[in-house]
């Protein structure tokens, strides 16, 4: 029987098989091996008593993300707000760059469009424009809340963006009852206190799980190599192949196809700064070691 870690607590795993929750122990031959079973992990388990059974085995990871820990993330929902607080696209940039790093397709939701006024904001064409998929949403007008809620109707989603921007509001909205747990304050007493952080995954009555715990929150530069960091910049691909190096890191080098576009106004040259600022993080890194 085949089914998808939903929580472990307690030393039992809980695999929700077909609609039910089964509390499995784990096959001793896991814990010897040391082998981690993450939520998210597709698991066979094997029937013991009512709803009582064993982890068999783990089937493999497609990816897996480290804050929170869930594994075989479809995609991760990075919010914004429009306005209240204004968007950092700093931020939004190195988000985009995480989740795709990690192997997670990124949905960027700007939300509070009801504040926005008349006019759509300039960043929404700009990410489109990019190639990210991008939506914007109010929970105050209800605009874009079943968009958001059939994206997430199968698979995993992992919600992410700065606390203030209305990521439990939006969740509520898809489904009420529905919060992710409270950020800022409650990780800091966490912190503190070493708890381990329990992520659990919430089913949507119309398909999908949610972990229940937003997701990275930090500002640290993704392990990327600073010559694969286009490859997180869609815009960029198409051109690279016609720069005159190499290994060009579109930086200071001559006959970049990069820098001739962004010079056309074809890439977007806050986002190409961006690219710039990131660069010279992983440099700056690349070189303390
Ligand atoms: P979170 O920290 O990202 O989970 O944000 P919350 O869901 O707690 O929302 C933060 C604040 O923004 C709350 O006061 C919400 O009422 C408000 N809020 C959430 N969504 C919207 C929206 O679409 N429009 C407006 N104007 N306010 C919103
Ligand atoms: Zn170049």
């Amino acid at each position: 029987m085949d089914g998808i870690v939903i929580k472990a607590y307690g030393g039992f795993y809980f695999v929700g098989c077909g609609g039910d929750l089964w509390q499995c122990s784990l096959r001793g031959v896991f814990r010897h091996r040391k082998l981690e079973v993450m939520v998210g992990d597709r698991v066979a388990v094997k029937p013991l008593d009512r709803n009582k059974g064993v982890v068999d085995q783990v089937y493999p990871r497609r990816n897996s993300l480290v804050r929170p820990p869930v594994a075989n993330v479809d995609r991760v929902v990075i919010v914004f707000s429009v306005r209240d607080p204004e968007p950092s696209l700093g931020l939004l940039d190195r988000f985009l760059v995480h989740a795709e790093a990690a192997g997670v397709q990124p949905v960027t939701c700007f939300n509070k469009s009801d504040l926005a006024g008349e006019q759509i904001p300039d960043f929404i064409k700009i990410y489109r424009d990019a190639g990210y998929t991008v939506i914007s949403t109010s929970t105050r007008s209800n605009t874009g809340v079943s968009d958001l809620k059939t994206l997430l109707n199968q698979g995993i989603t992992v919600f992410a963006g700065p606390s203030g921007v209305g990521k439990s509001s939006l969740l509520n909205a898809i489904q009420p009852g529905l919060r992710l747990k409270t950020g800022e304050i409650g990780e800091k007493l966490k912190r503190g206190r070493h708890t381990t952080r329990h992520v659990e995954l919430l089913a949507l009555d119309g398909g999908g799980l949610v972990a229940d715990t937003p997701g990275f929150s930090s500002l640290f530069v993704p392990e990327v190599k600073r010559e694969e960091l286009y490859f997180y910049f869609p815009e960029m691909e198409k051109y690279v192949p016609d720069c005159r190096f190499k290994g060009c890191l579109h930086h200071s080098e001559p006959d970049c196809a990069v820098k001739e576009a962004v010079a056309r106004n074809e890439i977007d040259s806050g986002r190409y700064g961006r690219y710039l600022e990131i660069l010279n993080e992983i440099t700056g890194r690349e070189r303390s070691y």
